[in-house]
């Protein structure tokens, strides 16, 4: 039988962590022939809830779950770990200043950066789902400096699969027929969803399309603003497709993107399309041998280009703003 691979995940016991340790264990993150040890890293008021999680995850009978670890510090929660989902974040209350979001996050994501760089396993990849995510895995990568850069993602894939539904119900094809796009940017407001590369049934998706104006006013901040809509709708933040976003990022970033797509997930910029280098940035990416690649040379337009520079402006914003803090 094979070795089992060790996932940690941070924030177990939230609403994401409920609908993302099952399918963990029943093998869609890392597929059917994978065993996997789940380490649940909880702070210690999360603990006790963890424990009931892991009772239900017991009670499934899961055959490829060889063990469950909980623990309420990093230095164990990361140790040996060889794919990490960092969910567990400091949420923004009412009266938060960005500079104290900031801090609190640094707070968590500084020392799981140290915690990572000291015990993780040499093949570790890592997931962050926690907000403001890009600026998170910018920070943990800053502390773990014997890590690999290309090992620190953030999670873009939720706002891509929302993107996917909204452009397929539009075209009226089926989702299996849209391929190729992109979302760029930081996951926030400014991100920008870009359907100019786009493919619906081989065909370029702006011509099938074809209407300006529902992609300005419509599809951009639907894709946007679709987390705030389903808050408002359910009454809690969107939970079971954050954490099936994030099955889907680690799958294709272990088992590859196929032939002629890509997806979207931000890592860390080599300078592409004139984003700074070393930000945490989303791109179209492929996936070969375990390894995101930055889909190199497209053409980007007047239209797109405004938008990802706003969106870039930001992450350097935030990035600056962790700087200043003493957090890189
Ligand atoms: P959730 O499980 O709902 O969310 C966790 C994080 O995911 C939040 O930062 C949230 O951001 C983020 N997120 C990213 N994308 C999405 C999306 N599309 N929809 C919703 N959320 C998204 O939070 P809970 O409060 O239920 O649970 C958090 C858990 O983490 C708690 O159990 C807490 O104890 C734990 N925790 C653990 C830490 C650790 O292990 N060191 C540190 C801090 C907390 P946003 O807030 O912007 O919605």
């Amino acid at each position: 039988s094979t070795t089992p691979v060790n996932v940690t995940v941070t924030g177990a016991a939230g609403q994401i962590g409920y609908a993302l340790l099952f399918r963990i264990a029943s093998g869609q993150l890392l597929g059917p022939d994978t065993p996997v040890k789940l380490r649940l890293l909880e702070i210690p008021q999360g603990v006790k809830a963890a424990v009931g999680i892991a009772m239900e995850l017991d009670d499934c009978a899961f055959g490829l779950l060889a063990g469950i670890d909980i623990f309420d510090n990093p230095t164990d929660g990361f140790d040996g770990a060889n794919v990490a989902l960092l969910v567990g974040a400091r949420p923004r209350t009412a009266g938060m200043e960005r500079s104290d979001l900031l801090t609190a996050n640094g707070g968590i994501f500084a020392p799981q950066g140290a915690a990572i760089n000291a015990g993780a396993a040499d093949d570790i990849r890592v997931l962050v789902v926690g907000n403001p995510a890009n600026t998170n895995a910018l920070v943990a990568a800053a502390h773990a400096p014997d890590v690999p850069a290309e090992r620190f993602s953030a999670m873009t894939r939720l706002d891509h699969n929302r993107a996917l539904h909204q452009l397929a119900k539009k075209a009226g094809a089926d989702l299996s027929d849209v391929r190729r796009l992109t979302i760029w940017g930081n996951h926030s407001a400014t991100q920008y969803p870009d359907i100019f590369h786009a493919e619906i049934a081989g065909r370029p998706a702006v011509e099938v399309v074809a209407d300006q104006d529902w992609l300005e006013s419509d599809f951009i901040p639907t894709v946007a603003k679709r987390g705030a809509a389903i808050i408002d709708a359910r009454g809690a933040s969107s939970a079971a497709s954050a954490a099936n976003a994030a099955i889907d990022h680690v799958h294709s970033w272990v088992n590859g993107t196929p032939e002629g797509d890509w997806t979207s997930a931000a890592i860390v910029s080599d300078g592409s399309y004139g984003v700074p280098a070393g930000l945490i940035s989303s791109f179209p990416v492929t996936s070969t041998g375990g390894h995101w690649q930055i889909v190199p040379d497209l053409e980007i337009d007047a239209f797109s280009r405004d938008r990802i520079d706003a969106s870039v402006a930001e992450l350097i914003d935030e990035r600056d703003a962790v700087s200043k803090l003493g957090l890189l």
